[in-house]
């Protein structure tokens, strides 16, 4: 995870900013049926342009506060993150019903008094969340009329607030927000412009795989990378135009790993606030160490990524990072590090190691790491040589 230091310019985020203006409509009569509506499309008239343009620390706060006062918005889009210090209790109510068996007396009586203590617990859990659905889910129990039903009801509101399906009713007021902040509308070329101006090389995530704009001269067509949405757009579709929550990225982080993940809580780390730089580190000490004494056959030594903080954490989990530095090329990068530090030992009399680094590793120290593939694994590894292991090898 590499951050990203380059940031758009004040002319790129006003044309954004414009272009987003310019097809923006938030007066679908939808919007009007309610009071509720009307106070949300109040505050989206006065925030839009620091929802659009504010930094990304800003656009959390802009989104406590949204979800602080529109409590229902968070709900319909994202019951996980909603619900997040309740999924253990809906877990384990899920549990105890799926073990009731109603075929027989016994599990019957077990299943009336586990469904009793359940419906207690959801609705401590709709009151303590102020739940704009679960009171309308839990009245629908009384129309369950067989135990089967009441179970299969009470399974699916567990299942709901362990953010496992949307709630089936939601108000049309809730239900346009997607189609006011749509991202297909974007200009497309405005976004081709953002990410040229970070000008970034390779993944900012994986730091491994190119992401530079294509320019094809013949046809006069630029090609930019996958954005990703940070705050994923299904769940948090007032931040899908956020300037700062988009995050160029490689086909594979978007893709495969990150999709519409929830970052939002428990919070993970976005390139524009922080990377790798000192809270995390590249450890590939055992590897260094089977390379100088010889491997033992029956382990097989992982490069090991350790972070300082939970938000990085969160992001290696996400985004696979370990899995994805102990394929193979990564491992013969390292690989070929500690070949060349090996022959340092034949030429130590001639160069200093400091000259070493910057003519035979090719390492400069001072490199922007968000241009170098495996920018920081490579630091990590010298630097854990040069220090432990340079007089042994
Ligand atoms: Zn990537």
């Amino acid at each position: 995870m590499i951050k990203i230091d380059n940031k758009p310019d004040n002319v790129l985020i006003e044309k954004y900013y414009k272009s987003v203006v310019s097809w923006f409509n938030m007066t679908h009569e939808s919007f009007s049926s309610n009071a509720e509506a009307l106070t949300f499309r109040g505050f989206i008239n006065s925030n839009l342009k620091r929802i659009i343009t504010a930094d990304f620390n800003s656009l959390l706060g802009i989104a406590d506060e949204l979800y602080e006062r529109f409590p229902i918005i968070l709900e319909s889009f994202s019951s996980f993150t909603f619900f997040y210090n309740y999924r253990e209790i809906a877990e384990s109510i899920i549990t105890k019903l799926i073990s009731c068996n109603l075929t027989t007396k016994a599990g019957k009586t077990a299943f009336s008094e586990i469904s009793a203590l359940a419906v207690k617990k959801i609705n401590a859990v709709s009151v303590n969340t102020k739940s704009y659905f679960l009171p309308a889910l839990i009245s629908d129990l009384k129309n369950k009329t067989t135990p089967a039903a009441r179970k299969e009801h009470l399974l699916s509101i567990c299942d709901f607030i362990c953010g496992r399906f949307m709630p089936l009713i939601i108000p049309d007021w809730i239900m346009q927000i997607p189609l006011c902040f749509d991202y297909k509308k974007m200009d497309s070329e405005i976004l081709k412009d953002l990410v040229e101006t970070l000008n970034l090389k390779v993944c900012p995530m994986c730091n491994e795989t190119n992401i530079e704009i294509i320019n094809n001269s013949k046809t006069n067509t630029r090609y930019r990378p996958a954005l990703d949405h940070f705050l994923p757009k299904s769940r948090h579709p007032v931040f899908s135009l956020s300037i700062y929550n988009l995050i160029p990225v490689c086909h594979t982080c978007n893709s495969t790993f990150k999709r519409d993940q929830e970052t939002y809580l428990p919070k993970h780390c976005n390139p524009y606030v922080g990377g790798v730089d000192n809270d995390i580190f590249f450890c590939a000490t055992y590897f260094i160490f089977d390379s100088l004494y010889g491997a033992n056959s029956s382990v097989k030594r992982r490069i090991e990524l350790m972070a300082s903080n939970e938000a990085l954490k969160h992001n290696i989990s996400l985004f696979a990072l370990e899995s994805i530095y102990n394929r193979s090329l990564p491992r013969e990068e390292v690989q070929h590090i500690l070949d060349l530090c090996k022959e340092y030992k034949a030429l130590s009399s001639m160069m200093s190691f400091e000259y070493f680094k910057r003519n035979f590793l090719k390492f400069d120290e001072a490199a922007d790491l968000s241009c170098i593939t495996y920018g920081k694994l490579r630091y990590d590894t010298i630097k854990i040589i040069e220090a432990d292991y340079l007089d042994k090898m």
